[in-house]
């Protein structure tokens, strides 16, 4: 039997709806309207489409959106500085530095200098170590969209089994550690995991974070389980693919995200649910 699609697209839009109506109310109720800045350095084609996609969907929804754009030669200093000054500035809600920065900077540091309470990417050290120790505080976008999506199909999560491949700060990590928190087992696989498919084979959910076109196929996946593509990658064709071989997989998996319109939508969603959040508790 094929797999149910998963339309990450619709379940992002209902989310969008919802926002709207906070925002109207925070605005009635407090007089703040959220504001997201949004720090791009350099000439990336692919950041710069990311970024354009945040700031229609911020001003889709009515948040405010501020996107400062900065040189490819600017230094650490001034990249520091004018995180800083975001930080105190009491009409910015969410701060997002774009990820990669040029490679002459160093992102940590500037990460720290974002308020854990603005930092809506969640990717501060204190919302990372909220997460790790099952406290509320803002979770990275992409790891909350997919926990979303996999609640979206109604199948459990406590007791069963959670294979997540890879283990970035950014994706692997954060939605190893969601999966935990809502009492999955979990295992994490990465580039030294010794024969993968036996693992993956084993998995009632599977999140494939890798960025390998294709790399997740029908036999590496256990019939009925519920398999979330976070991949991206740009084929040769042009197009963007998933992680997962969808042709194969989708004779096997009992739900399934779809590249493009699975995890996509849902990270962008999150980033501005975390923003309206951050207007709602700080604003
Ligand atoms: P990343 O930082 O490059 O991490 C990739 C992970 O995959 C690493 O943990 C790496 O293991 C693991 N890996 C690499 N080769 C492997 C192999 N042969 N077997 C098992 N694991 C392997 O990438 P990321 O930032 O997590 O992103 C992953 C993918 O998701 C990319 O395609 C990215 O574009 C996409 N993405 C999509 C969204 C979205 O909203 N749709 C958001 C973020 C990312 P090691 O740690 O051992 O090196």
């Amino acid at each position: 039997m094929a797999a149910e699609i998963i339309d990450g697209k619709a379940i992002a839009r209902e989310i969008r709806e919802g926002l709207k109506d906070r925002i109207r109310l925070l605005r009635e109720q407090k007089g703040v309207t959220p504001c997201l800045a949004v720090v791009l350095v350099g000439d990336d084609p692919a950041s710069k489409t990311y970024v354009r996609n945040k700031e229609r969907a911020c001003n889709e929804v009515g948040i405010c959106s501020r996107v400062l754009r900065l040189p490819d030669s600017t230094s650490q200093h001034e990249l520091m500085r004018l995180v800083k000054r975001l930080a105190y500035d009491p009409d910015v809600h969410g701060i997002l530095v774009q990820l990669p920065l040029p490679a002459h900077l160093d992102k940590d540091p500037v990460l720290m200098v974002v308020p854990w309470q603005k930092d809506v990417d969640g990717l501060h050290v204190h919302n990372v170590g909220c997460l790790s120790t099952g406290r509320n505080g803002f979770v990275a976008c992409t790891a909350k969209g997919v926990l979303r999506l996999i609640e979206s199909t109604g199948r459990p999560i406590e007791g069963r089994r959670a294979v997540v491949v890879g283990r970035s700060n950014l994706v692997g990590k954060p939605t190893s550690l969601l999966l935990l928190n809502h009492n999955a087992t979990v295992t994490v696989c990465h580039s030294k995991t010794a024969d993968m498919p036996s693992i993956t084979r084993q998995a009632d959910i599977l999140v494939c974070a890798v960025g390998k076109q294709g790399f997740i196929r029908g036999d590496m996946i256990k019939p009925g389980a519920v398999v979330i593509d976070v991949g991206t990658t740009r084929g040769a064709d042009g197009k963007l693919h998933g992680d997962v071989d969808f042709a194969s997989a989708a004779g096997v998996a009992g739900h399934i995200t779809p590249v493009p319109g699975g995890v996509g939508p849902m990270t962008i969603a999150m980033l501005l649910e975390n923003t309206v959040e951050a207007g709602e508790i700080y604003g």
